[in-house]
C-alpha cells in the first residue's frame, strides 16, 4: 500500500546535508508511489525548499523561527510535532546525525511509535520494507520491520544512493507557524573546534591516522593527501588522547562512523573500537610498519611500510595523475 513519508531535510551553514538527499531516496522506498514530503525547519532556511523537491520530494512544508537558527532538542521537537500534527504521514526519515540521533527517538516515543535506526539498505518496499541495519559494532547485519504504527527511520549517511537532481520537478513549498516557547537551552554561539570543508561523516575519502602519525605535525601529509583527493581527516582514538587532534575526528565505536567509498588507515593498529566506526567503508587502504596489525584482516589493500615514506609516494602519484 503506498505510503506518505516525511523527510527532515537537514541544513548545515545554511545548504542541506547530502544525507537528505539520501534520505528522500529511502523514502521512495517505504512510499512504494506515495507522497514524500519534505519539511524544513531553522531560519531563514525556505529558499533550500526546491533542492529537496530536486532530489524527488513532491512538496516541502517549512517552519521558520529566529529560536530555530541552531538546534536545540525542545524548538525542533515543537516545529517537528506541528509538522506531524498536519501532515499525519505513515513514516518519517532522518539523518543518523546528531540531530536525527537526538530528535528522532524524542519523537518517537512521543507519539509511542517504533524506531529503527542507523539502516543502512532497504530491502523490498512499501509494507514488505526490511531495513537493514549493522549489529555488534558492525560484525552483524539486522533485517528489522516495524509491524504497525508510524515507522520512524534514521539512514546512515553514504550507504543510499540519492536519486537523480531533476531541477525541472516542481512542488508546493507551505509554511507552518508555530510559536516556539519554553526552550530550556538557547545557543549563543556556535564555536567551531575543528575541520572547515569535508564534513567527515559524509566525506567519500577519508585518511585516518593514529598514534603512528606520532605528533600534531604528523597529520600534515594525511591532511594534503585528503585535500588532495577532495576528502577528510579522520582520527584514532589514540591519536586524539596523545593530543595530535581534536576529538572531533575520533572515528570508531564512541566517535563517529563512516562509510566513504575510500578509508586510508596509516598508523593505526585497528582495535576492535576503532573497526566499529570504519569496517564498512567501501575501500579500506591500511598503512603500517607492522605486518601483523590487526588494521590488515579488514583492509582491502595493505602497505606495509613507513607512512612518513608512503603518504608522500601516495601524494607524488596522485597529483601526478591529476596533471
Ligand atoms: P596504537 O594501537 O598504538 O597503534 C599505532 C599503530 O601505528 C601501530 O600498529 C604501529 O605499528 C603503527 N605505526 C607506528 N609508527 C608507524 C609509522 N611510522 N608508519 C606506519 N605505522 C606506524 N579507539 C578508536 O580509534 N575509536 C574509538 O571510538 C574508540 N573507542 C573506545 C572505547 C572504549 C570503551 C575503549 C576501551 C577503547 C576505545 N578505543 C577507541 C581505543 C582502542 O582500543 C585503541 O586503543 C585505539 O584505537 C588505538 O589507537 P591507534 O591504533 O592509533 O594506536
Amino acid at each position: 500500500m503506498a505510503k506518505k513519508v516525511l523527510v527532515l531535510g537537514e541544513v548545515r551553514d545554511g545548504a542541506l546535508r547530502n544525507v537528505s538527499y539520501e534520505a528522500i531516496a529511502a523514502a521512495k522506498k517505504i512510499a512504494d508511489g506515495g507522497e514524500i514530503v519534505g519539511a524544513l525547519i531553522g531560519d531563514g532556511i525556505s529558499q533550500l525548499a526546491n533542492s529537496l523537491i530536486a532530489y524527488g520530494a513532491d512538496r516541502v512544508v517549512t517552519v521558520e523561527h529566529p529560536h530555530l537558527k541552531s538546534y536545540t532538542s525542545d524548538g525542533f521537537s515543537q516545529a517537528l510535532l506541528a509538522v506531524l500534527d498536519q501532515e499525519n504521514p505513515q513514516a518519517i526519515v532522518f539523518g543518523h546525525t546528531s540531530l536525527g540521533k537526538d530528535l528522532s527517538p524524542k519523537i518517537a516515543s512521543r507519539l509511542q511509535s517504533g524506531l529503527i535506526s542507523d539502516v543502512t539498505e532497504i530491502e523490498g518496499s512499501g509494507d514488505s520494507a526490511l531495513f537493514i541495519r549493522p549489529i555488534y559494532s558492525g560484525k552483524a547485519f539486522e533485517k528489522v520491520k516495524i509491524k504497525d504504527g508510524v515507522v520512524f527511520v534514521t539512514i546512515r549517511p553514504n550507504n543510499i544512493a540519492p536519486l537523480e537532481k531533476d531541477e525541472s520537478r516542481s512542488g508546493d513549498v507551505s509554511s507552518i507557524t508555530v510559536d516556539i516557547q519554553n526552550l530550556r537551552t538557547i545557543i549563543k554561539e556556535v564555536v567551531r573546534k575543528a575541520s572547515t570543508g569535508v564534513d567527515l561523516s559524509e566525506a567519500k575519502v577519508v585518511v585516518a591516522g593514529g598514534r603512528g602519525v606520532k605528533s600534531e605535525e604528523g597529520f600534515e601529509p594525511l591532511r594534503e593527501l585528503a585535500n588532495l583527493l577532495g576528502g577528510a581527516v579522520g582520527a584514532s582514538r589514540g591519536a586524539c588522547d596523545a593530543e595530535y587532534c581534536d576529538y572531533s575526528l575520533q572515528i570508531g565505536q564512541t566517535g563517529k562512523v563512516v562509510t566513504p567509498d575510500l578509508y586510508i588507515a596509516a598508523g593505526i593498529s585497528g582495535a576492535i573500537q576503532h573497526l566499529a566506526g570504519m569496517s564498512n567503508s567501501k575501500v579500506i587502504v591500511a598503512i603500517n610498519k607492522d605486518p601483523e596489525a590487526n588494521i590488515f584482516k579488514v583492509a582491502d589493500y595493505g602497505i606495509v611500510g613507513d607512512l612518513f615514506e608512503v603518504i608522500p609516494m601516495l601524494i607524488q602519484e596522485f597529483k601526478a595523475l591529476k596533471v
